[in-house]
């Protein structure tokens, strides 16, 4: 160990060092300026910027901007983020990204994450940040209230959707008592058109080895539950144990809501990661009825409230159930006093310290009010509908009518191999990169989809996709 006189100089010299981490008046104000002139800039221009971009071997200047002892300034840094970072690839700010589920990011979601970040409350803990843990249980008992949960209710705020379907499957199987012993006999209940992260949440969860039960999906690709009641009496019948049913109210594919009800007193999730916001809107409400039976329910506000990435939230109605699989105790955290006027994150998912994600939410609701999320959220749907009808206008086949604002079409009038035409089809409008789509493939057809959700979506980019498809079909049907 140095000696005291030592030690005092040597500290003294590192505290002078390291002021650079903080930042002070022209160099704090300077830094800040470029960043918010780079994001000014972006929004300023984000409605002409492609929607993808493809390129042969992204990241060139990444590679060469490696991490220095010295570092860098911003002026070389911003160029690197905005040729390797923001141009590559697809443009989820865009309102052209009608593939997937896009997302969209309304800018205070951005001064949210600025202001958690500025200050770094912790909201792991109530007692650490009272006001930051009751922020982030009041964002997510308005969830409840959208869900139709009761305020006994409660949950918690995650990365995304995925994380959202883990903590809701591990707490169905610790409430139903799914102990490894007893995982291979016991079933689970889902549809074809459950979102991989359902199953991927499974394995995850030890449930490798359980029964997954593909109940068959009607011409809607909605759940037969009569189907799910036959193959439920007779795993009950063998011995089994049937304990958890995820129904998807929006499918990632179609955007079709399953029959939605509880059954036989089995868990049942509902994974409305898509769909679930559409709620807000009373004429769709009708949609969802059953959803309010769940055990548990899985919304994405980085979806369905045009949030940048970064937001998903699981509700349960056993708190208990939750806290059971996810609170723990340890000895340094012996300060921690069990002042439960709100339960702590912490008790209620897998994380201890983390992003206090509530504020994003938080701070653009209270901005903006409720109704323009409604509002939006109708556009979105609305607009789905008007292309799924123009779109048949054009000489295209579509998939069943929208329920909320995803919708499935081809190509088929006039060819010899129509999968074959419209992967062509999908190609040519991905490289010509104006607008982005996606596609998927049912019981062997390949379709291609329409996803609308960014808030930047409006009619003239459903109008340039109808032109921009008319036009490549037509290209390819020259070519053929
Ligand atoms: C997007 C989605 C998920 C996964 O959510 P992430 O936020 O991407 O992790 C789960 N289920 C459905 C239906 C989805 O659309």
């Amino acid at each position: 160990m140095l000696n005291l006189h030592v030690l005092e100089k040597k500290l003294a010299g590192l505290q002078a060092e390291t002021q650079s981490l903080e930042p002070q008046g022209e160099a704090l104000a300077a830094l800040t300026q470029k960043v918010v002139d780079y994001a000014h800039h972006y929004l300023a221009t984000v409605d002409k910027i492609k929607a993808y971009t493809g390129q042969a071997a992204p990241g060139k200047r990444l590679r060469n901007t490696p991490f220095t002892e010295e570092g860098r300034t911003l002026d070389e840094l911003l160029p690197v983020i905005r040729e390797d970072v923001d141009t590559p690839g697809i443009n989820p700010a865009s309102g052209r990204h009608l593939g997937y589920i896009p997302g969209g990011g309304i800018y205070p979601t951005a001064l949210g994450d600025y202001l958690a970040a500025v200050t770094n409350q912790y909201s792991g803990v109530y007692y650490a940040g009272p006001g930051a843990v009751q922020l982030e249980n009041r964002v997510i008992r308005w969830i409840c209230q959208i869900i139709g949960f009761p305020a006994t209710a409660l949950g918690n705020l995650t990365s995304g959707g995925s994380i959202a379907n883990l903590i809701a499957i591990v707490t169905a199987r610790d409430a139903k008592g799914v102990a490894a012993a007893k995982v291979e006999k016991s079933c689970i209940y889902l549809t074809r058109q459950a979102h991989h992260s359902v199953h991927k949440a499974i394995r995850i969860a030890g449930l490798r080895e359980a029964k997954l039960r593909e109940i068959k999906v009607d011409d809607h690709f909605k759940m037969d539950t009569k189907a799910l009641a036959a193959q439920i009496a007779e795993d009950k019948a063998n011995g089994l144990n049937p304990f958890l049913i995820i129904a998807s109210a929006g499918t990632t594919d179609t955007g079709t809501i399953d029959p939605l009800a509880r059954q036989h007193n089995l868990w049942f999730h509902v994974d409305a990661a898509y769909g679930g916001f559409f709620m807000l809107i009373d004429a769709v409400k009708a949609r969802f009825t059953g959803i309010e039976q769940a055990d548990s329910v899985t919304v994405d506000p980085h979806k369905g409230l045009f949030l940048a990435y970064g937001l998903g939230a699981v509700i349960v109605k056993d708190v208990q159930a939750l806290r059971q699989s996810h609170a723990y105790q340890a000895n340094y955290m012996q300060d921690v006093t069990e002042v439960e006027a709100e339960p702590s994150p912490a008790d209620l998912s897998p994380e201890l310290t983390k992003h206090f994600r509530g504020l994003r939410m938080w701070l653009p609701l209270q901005l903006f009010g409720v109704r323009v999320f409604r509002q939006a959220l109708e556009e979105k749907m609305l607009l789905c509908q008007y292309f799924y009808q123009k779109i048949q206008a054009l000489g295209f086949e579509v998939g069943p009518e929208p329920e909320l604002s995803v919708c499935i079409y081809r190509y088929t009038g006039n060819v010899a191999n129509p999968n074959r035409f419209n992967e062509k089809l999908i190609r040519a409008i991905q490289d010509d990169g104006r607008i982005f789509i996606s596609s998927t493939t049912l019981n062997g057809v390949f379709w291609l989809r329409l996803a609308v959700l960014v808030f930047r979506t409006h009619r003239a980019v459903l109008d340039e996709l109808l032109a921009i498809l008319a036009e490549k079909k037509n290209t390819l049907l020259q070519l053929n």
